[in-house]
């Protein structure tokens, strides 16, 4: 990007966004377009856009206001119309001569009075037509924007090279790679945009197909074990012992994993379900089988709450077994931890619960045949590869609450069986959702007085842990503080954040649990695996920052007894968008709706995470509205892997593959 000619500084803002290589600057698109049209006086609106050529007919005048603040003013003749301009912030006009000619572009307020946002001294005609917008970050202007992609693609267009091959390009007509980046940043009107999103977005789709596909080949590269051998009905007559029959869904699921654990294939297979659909039991029918098979199991956790919360929901559910269970973290005390590893070693335990502490390489079992991963896209594929490793050949079972339409999921998990639970237990309750529109406690306040004097416990998410120079969200401590002295006498107030210590957690978890806290403030390590049936309350400060599926996750802390659960989702924001967004949580209760809407408005990360970051980004495409260009792309791939051979789709493949790599080794 250097040869660009691109100052130093902007080239370090680049950096900031991510952006190093002139492929990754030409491919920081436009997210919208303006039209500038030329309109007659006539037909001008109160609160239309304008352009328009006009001679300045009086030197601008400045009036100083509080600050730094600055009004100027001058006038401008066209044809036969005076007209009034008005600018603000722009001090600086004054070298503005009598009797030349400007472009003004600005927002028309009746009476020949006009606000402008921008003028120049280029000819009007230059400038009519369709302009790009582009997200704007760090102090960067859209012209600067404009002039650096300029620049960027004058130097590189001699390297820009096509991946997709010929073959597609012709049966599709997509454009040339180089005219279709011309077209999305230099376009001439709405048609140049189309072609080139339509050819922009083809590629973006055969290289994500490309990418699952070959992931898909790796995995399919460990298939075969001995199948374990235990009794179908052993584990059943265990089911009938919980203090709940499963539901439907469950048992179709317990018997998915029974079915592969006992088969010859290594089971590769994920469950999906909604919060409180009850995976946990499903699995741990699961381990339950693999260890009558005499083989250990082990289940990885995202967090220390969470792993604790299996542990002790384990030893419950199986207590009516002998297996022998334990928990592995890192802040446990190092005698325990010994004791943990050497009976593992000596295959004494059965099934091992931890965070990625599991990963270690001094944690060895005797015979490991059963790995569960619990909130998969937490994980990265290196991190469950070595854990993997611990055994041979090792079955695999991932969990997600984030559950997605099956033909959705069988785009995005190619790679996986999958297994989806629909139904949930009878008599659950829907938590009741409330969006209120302003970022403070004052509209909650008589709400929460009411509660609290109900016996019920409340608690207040944020998305910050401490105040930060460029981030503007309201922080934990912050609140904490507020809600102290507002609930002095009233209510103890409690604070939870991932930089306190294991103990300082604990302690203060504990404490919750006990209604020595009524209201606790914290980050999202309440996410998962906090079970407090008492609070009934969620509180989300700056709501519009989460995505709605962890928003959906969070807000199934308050629904766990038999009182009525609500969740207060507080926002100051404008966006129409945003706010349509957090809507979809007011009217749905649906886990798969929601990570539905998450898919379709923000793309698949934030659903896939590190799971699925060896695929490449989409910019373009929308997994949930482009279905045409997915089976389209889905076929093409197929033929591209069938003629591997060939050297336009040898290429592409190899390009892909490094994407892959790339990622991967970045990741941990
Ligand atoms: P998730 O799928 O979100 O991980 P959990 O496994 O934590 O959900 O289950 C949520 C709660 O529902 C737990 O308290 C569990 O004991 C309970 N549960 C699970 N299955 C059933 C069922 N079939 N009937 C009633 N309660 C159930
Ligand atoms: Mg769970």
């Amino acid at each position: 990007m250097k040869a660009c000619k691109i100052p130093p500084k902007k080239i370090e803002i680049l950096n900031q966004m991510n952006l190093y290589t002139s492929d990754d600057l030409l491919s920081y698109y436009p997210f919208r377009y303006e039209q500038l049209e030329l309109k007659p006086y006539e037909e001008w609106q109160v609160k239309d856009k304008v352009v328009f050529e006009a001679r300045c007919i009086t030197y601008p005048k400045s009036i100083r206001f509080k600050g730094s603040r600055t009004m100027t003013k001058f006038q401008v003749e066209n044809e036969d119309d005076v007209f009034d301009i008005t600018l603000f912030n722009r001090p600086w006009v004054n070298k503005m001569e009598l009797g030349q000619v400007l472009t003004i572009i600005g927002k028309y307020e009746g009476n020949r009075k006009i606000t402008a946002i921008q003028y120049n001294f280029k000819p009007l005609c230059e400038q009519l037509g369709i302009q790009p917008v582009y997200p704007l970050k760090y102090g960067l202007t859209q012209k600067n924007v404009q002039d650096i992609m300029r620049r960027c693609f004058e130097n590189s267009v001699h390297d820009i090279q096509n991946d997709v091959p010929t073959k597609y390009r012709e049966q599709y007509r997509l454009l040339d790679k180089k005219v279709a980046y011309y077209k999305i940043h230099f376009p001439e009107n709405i048609q140049d945009v189309t072609l080139a999103i339509r050819t922009l977005k083809y590629e973006e789709f055969l290289k994500f197909h490309l990418a699952i596909q070959l992931i898909r080949k790796q995995n399919e590269k460990v298939e075969y074990k001995q199948g374990k051998s235990f009794n179908f009905d052993d584990v059943f007559v265990l089911a009938n012992h919980l203090p709940f029959p499963l539901t439907k869904d469950q048992v179709k699921a317990v018997n998915d994993l029974l079915c592969d654990l006992q088969s010859d294939r290594v089971m590769y297979r994920l469950i999906q379900g909604d919060v409180g659909c009850g995976k946990t039991v499903v699995a741990a029918l699961g381990m339950v089988a693999c260890c009558y098979a005499g083989k250990q199991c082990a289940l990885l956790a995202p967090t220390e709450i969470l792993a604790k919360q299996h542990y002790l929901s384990l030893k419950d559910l199986l207590r009516s077994t002998s297996l022998k269970i334990e928990v592995l973290y890192s802040a446990l005390p190092s005698s325990k931890k010994k004791e943990i590893l050497e009976d593992l070693k000596l295959g004494k335990i059965d099934i091992l619960v931890g965070t990625h502490s599991l990963i270690q390489p001094d944690v060895e079992f005797k015979d490991l045949g059963f790995v569960v991963a619990d909130e998969q896209h937490r994980f990265g594929v290196e991190q469950r590869r070595k854990l993997l490793d611990k055994g041979d050949k090792v079955d695999f079972l991932l969990m997600s609450a984030t559950p997605i339409p099956r033909t959705l999921a069988n785009t995005l998990y190619g790679d996986m069986d999958i297994t989806t639970i629909e139904t949930m237990p009878a008599g659950r309750k829907e938590v009741k959702t409330i969006l209120i529109q302003e970022n403070s406690f004052r509209s909650v306040l008589k709400d929460i007085v009411e509660l609290l004097n109900q016996g019920r416990q409340i608690y207040v998410v944020c998305s910050a842990i401490e105040e930060s120079e460029n981030f503007v969200a309201r922080n934990v401590l912050e609140i904490y503080e507020n809600l102290q002295k507002q609930f002095e006498g009233i209510a103890c107030v409690g604070v939870l954040h991932g930089k306190m210590s294991s103990e300082e957690k604990e302690e203060v978890m504990n404490e919750f649990k006990k209604n020595h806290i009524q209201i606790l403030v914290s980050t999202t390590v309440i996410e998962v695996g906090i079970n407090v049936v008492n609070a009934t309350c969620m509180i989300i400060y700056d709501a519009h920052r989460f995505g709605l599926s962890q928003l959906h996750q969070l807000r199934g802390r308050v629904q766990r007894g038999s009182h009525q659960g609500v969740c207060y989702l507080l926002t100051d924001t404008k966006e129409p968008e945003s706010l349509e967004r957090l809507n979809v949580l007011v009217k749905s209760n649906n886990g798969f709706e929601i990570s539905f809407e998450d898919l379709r408005l923000r793309g698949p990360g934030d659903i896939l995470g590190t799971r699925q970051s060896g695929l490449p980004a989409f910019l373009l495409g929308n997994l949930v509205e482009d279905t045409k260009i997915i089976e389209t792309t889905k076929h093409d791939v197929q033929e591209i892997l069938d003629n591997s051979t060939n050297s336009e789709n040898e290429q592409l493949i190899k390009k892909v593959l490094l994407i892959n790599e790339n990622t991967l080794s970045t990741m941990d």
